[in-house]
């Protein structure tokens, strides 16, 4: 009660009958908390080496680049970079972007943009824009949990589309959009989350094709495109014939250039485009202008390209350590991919073992991965984990691979918990 209230007429002792609350929205109480991020607060602790998190190196941000485009901006006009501004985002930053996926292959212009706060914001004004409770999603199986999250929170009925090691079976997918009539296929087509799989070339254009022929929507999210250690850049799918009146592209600059900016941007046709322009109002009016102002000048004096390559180099590195060490860390006869790049390695565990059981005894010996299970839509496998390379460097990954193959604990080790800092 505030301290200016009057003095209540009746004796503290006979407190009045309270009326309970109204309950919290049905979509609230009936969506699980995110399981990996209840696992992320384990692998914070110090000393952890975490192959957790899918978090980028931060010692290789650029923090001297970005903040002189920070300094530059508000030198440039405080007045604009501390002020309202338009929903769709600041002009030069959309016309730099645009300019960067046009280099990069795919006709854009600055009108086909919406600037997002990070392309997570941007799948959930895909959502509010295409989805009714009841309609139902495709997605990938297993797929990124927040994007998972997302869906249910608009009570999508969400359905995983079968997949192999290379990613969505486009027969599949022709028979499950026949017969459940979904509006999207959520798909990250380029080093998956969280298995690291891409999908090849051949499957985009069909799928693509299946997406024109059967009538659906597709929702491209590609964080992880840029980061390529290996092979030929493949087409996002939005550029396949069928697909480029139908796709809504997310992409983002928390990879390439640091998830704390949150930034990141929609590509998507002119309807569909006005649809998410109506919802970000709704959220959030616009995303930060200050932020928006220092990436697009970032953008005009740095150069992001050269600056994605070194990361790249130094993440093949930590790719390669993890793929050297992992045989001789996991249970003999597990299984495991080799991404050509973004940040996450999938292994299978042999018959018998169990990924959660694993965690616990890894976690007490100072060292962390995501078991597999929380990221399928249906039928968890739990022999499955997601290593990610990205946050350590090689020697420690070396060292996380040490305290990985250690024998099970004995009560002598077990009283210390992280024996290494
Ligand atoms: N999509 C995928 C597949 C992701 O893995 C992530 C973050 N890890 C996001 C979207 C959200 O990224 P951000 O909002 O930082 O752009």
């Amino acid at each position: 009660m505030p301290a200016s209230a009057p003095p209540s007429t009746l004796p503290p002792s006979t407190p009045p009958a309270a009326t309970p609350l109204p309950p919290f929205a049905t979509r609230i109480r009936t969506t699980a908390p995110s399981a990996v991020r209840e696992i992320l607060a384990v692998t914070a602790q110090p000393g952890m080496i975490s192959f957790a998190g899918g978090l980028p190196a931060p010692e290789l941000f650029d923090a001297e680049g970005l903040r002189a485009a920070y300094d530059s901006a508000f030198a440039r006009s405080a007045g604009r970079a501390l002020q309202y501004s338009t929903t769709e985002g600041a002009p030069e930053l959309r016309a730099a972007v645009a300019a960067r996926i046009d280099r990069q292959g795919l006709a854009t212009t600055a009108d086909d943009l919406l600037i997002t706060t990070g392309s997570q914001q941007g799948l959930g004004l895909i959502t509010t824009a295409l989805i009714e409770p009841g309609d139902a999603v495709l997605v990938e199986n297993p797929t990124y949990l927040a994007a998972l999250q997302g869906f249910e929170l608009a009570g999508a009925r969400v359905i995983p589309v079968p997949c192999d090691d290379q990613g969505i079976l486009p027969d599949a997918l022709a028979e499950l959009v026949a017969r459940e009539r979904p509006k999207l296929l959520y798909t990250i087509p380029t080093f998956q989350n969280p298995t690291g799989r891409t999908l090849p070339a051949d499957r985009r254009a069909e799928i693509a094709a299946v997406a024109a022929r059967l009538g659906l929507w597709l929702l491209e999210d590609d964080p992880y495109g840029e980061l390529r250690y290996e092979g030929r850049a493949l087409p996002r799918l939005a550029s396949y014939p069928g697909a480029e009146d139908r796709t809504a592209l997310l992409g983002s600059f928390s990879k390439v250039m640091a998830p704390g900016l949150r930034l990141g941007w929609l590509r998507a046709p002119a309807a569909l485009l006005r649809g998410a322009v109506l919802a970000k109002q709704a959220a959030d009016l616009h995303t930060s202008t200050v932020d928006q102002l220092a990436a697009a000048e970032y953008l005009r004096t740095a150069d992001l390209d050269a600056h994605v390559a070194r990361v790249r180099d130094e993440y093949r590195i930590r790719r390669d350590a993890l793929l050297s060490g992992l045989g001789a860390a996991l249970p003999p006869d597990s299984t495991w991919n080799r991404p050509e790049g973004g940040m996450f390695v999938w292994a299978r565990l042999p018959e018998g073992h169990d990924a959660m059981a694993l965690f616990h005894a890894a976690t007490a010996r100072g060292v962390a991965f995501v078991p597999g299970a929380p990221f399928f839509a249906r039928d968890p496998d739990p022999r499955t984990l997601r290593l990610s390379f990205t946050t350590h460097t090689a020697p420690e990954i070396h060292q996380g691979l040490t305290r990985l193959a250690a024998q099970p604990l004995s009560p002598q080790v077990g009283s210390t918990p992280h024996p290494h800092p």
